[in-house]
């Protein structure tokens, strides 16, 4: 059987990285061919995960990045056709919520070949977020469906898929964080920077929302600074530019570095005092290492863990979110959402499991 998967950012690295483990191991006769779109290029955004995670080098490298979300969508949809057409895969697998996930699911679903959408079914209900429009569309033409948790599911039964195509398997990045930790690592920092385990903020903003107005990114890091916590900041390359754009001053207690590999990130995971985010990933990870979870959105896809108390949403007000850092929540006992740590192997023999029906 041959597959074929669609990567093209940061968090599908990560996410492939135990699904093609998996294949290897558990189904070696499982031809898997990687794409990589090209949608995050830089070298700490891209090369790193491949090295580190142990990746297998893309088949194939469309190198399209760049551009705006209409571009870069129509251009994948063109070369990922052709490349299609080309391979003549059984299963063309898709990951998450970026326009590398939908160009894929499109031209797969056009060509009459069957999708996998892994992390299926989750739901901010905000259509301004580009990745919900990703989602909900991958969602509607995928053929099968792997939700990372029950809500996911539920969303996915809601909006009237077929119960018969979603499984429920729990979160690969579960699976990844259980399997990297052994191997996490201290970053290098700058010298100055003294980082005490158990004494440090970790935070991460990327969300178009955040990074493209300049009032919400201002009074984010007003909010940053307001706090009396000491802050390590892996920048992404979208935020530099656009505090650069914007002429935000970086605070003094907010350290800003480049982006760190995974293996350094879930270093900085482990051994925080707490995390505040926009990432999705993020947020699941600080939960992962027991660490509170400060939520700079309006609302979140993982809303179990605001249920449980883990995860705060402070949207971009200053005064909230320095509160936020400044506290600390830990509640008392919590239900587990994201699987045992296998959703790798199921999706694996799932999708074995249907090779039949594919053909
Ligand atoms: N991450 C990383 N290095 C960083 C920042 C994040 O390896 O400097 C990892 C993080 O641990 C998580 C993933 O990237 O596994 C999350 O990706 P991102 O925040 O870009 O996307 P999202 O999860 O919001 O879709």
């Amino acid at each position: 059987m041959k597959v074929l998967t669609i990567i093209g950012a940061r968090p599908q690295f990560i996410k492939a990285a135990v699904v093609s483990r998996a294949f290897k191991e558990h189904r070696p006769d499982v031809q898997e061919i990687l794409v990589h779109t090209g949608q995050h290029y830089d070298a700490n955004m891209s090369d790193v995960f491949f090295d580190e995670l142990e990746i297998p080098k893309p088949d194939y490298n469309l190198g399209i990045g760049g551009g705006t979300h209409g571009q870069n969508t129509g251009r994948m949809l063109e070369k990922l056709e052709s490349l299609m057409l080309e391979v003549q895969p059984q299963w063309v697998l898709v990951y998450g919520d970026t326009d590398s996930t939908l160009a894929g699911a499109l031209a797969a679903a056009k060509l009459h070949i069957p999708v996998a959408h892994i992390e299926a079914g989750l739901r901010s209900f905000n259509r301004k977020m580009p990745e919900e429009i990703n989602r909900v569309m991958t969602d509607h033409i995928a053929e099968i469906l792997f939700a990372p948790t029950e809500t996911a599911r539920q969303n996915l039964f809601t909006e009237g898929i077929s119960e018969a195509k979603i499984k429920l398997v729990g979160d690969v990045m579960y699976d990844a964080t259980l399997f990297y930790k052994e191997k996490a690592r201290k970053p290098q920092l700058p010298p100055q920077l003294d980082i005490r385990v158990g004494d440090f903020a970790l935070c991460t903003i990327h969300r178009a929302e955040n990074t493209d107005d300049p009032q919400r990114l201002k009074n984010i890091f007003q909010g940053l600074a307001d706090s009396n916590a000491s802050i390590v900041f892996p920048m992404h390359p979208r935020t530099k530019g656009k505090v650069a754009n914007f002429g935000i001053a970086i605070p003094e207690n907010v350290w800003a570095i480049d982006p760190v590999g995974y293996l350094e990130m879930v270093w900085m995971e482990a051994n925080c005092r707490l995390v505040a985010t926009d990432s999705g990933g993020v947020q699941k990870e600080a939960y992962f290492f027991g660490k509170p979870c400060v939520t700079m959105r309006d609302e979140t896809e993982w809303v179990e863990l605001v249920e449980a108390g883990w995860n705060t949403l402070v949207g971009s007000n200053a005064k909230k979110i320095s509160d936020a850092l400044s506290g600390l929540s830990y509640p008392e006992s919590t239900e587990f959402h994201y699987g045992k740590g296998n959703a790798a192997e199921l999706i694996v023999d799932i999708l074995c499991s249907l090779k039949s029906k594919a053909n």
